[in-house]
């Protein structure tokens, strides 16, 4: 997997996916292995992440090494991986349990998921 930073701010919306991908230059990603340049359009995926609009699906592009030959998604660091949950509200969710403010119905509500979610999310912060 390969990571692209971007300024909290930006709207994770397919269409800012999208541009982020049409401007980058493929030729200065780096590989997990460590070689730079070996990078190439291998494929897209679907993948759907939870926003307050619902649930959006992106088209995630995969790249392939020619050095390694293994390949990668590329992901925004609005995203997290294997969660369809963005990276704000991961954030969102791990500050109130901390505060001991969560209440999940006031999430809920807030936000366009269920209580599993939230106990999911708190499991992965308190084991990592
Ligand atoms: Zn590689």
């Amino acid at each position: 997997m390969i990571t692209l930073y971007v300024e909290e701010n930006n709207p994770i919306t397919p269409c800012f996916y999208n541009s982020v991908l049409n401007n980058l230059q493929f030729h200065q990603l780096k590989c997990p292995c460590g070689q730079s340049g070996c990078l190439s359009v291998h494929g897209y995926y679907n993948r759907y992440v939870k926003t307050e609009d619902g649930k959006v699906m992106f088209r995630i592009c995969r790249v392939k090494c020619d050095q390694c030959g293994r390949t990668h998604a590329i992901l925004l660091s609005s995203m997290v991986p294997y969660s369809q949950i963005s990276f704000q509200d991961h954030l969102q969710i791990i500050t109130a349990h901390e505060k001991e403010t969560l209440s999940s119905i006031t999430l809920s509500s807030a936000l366009s998921f269920d209580e599993s979610n939230f106990r999911y999310i708190i499991g992965m912060y308190l084991k990592h």
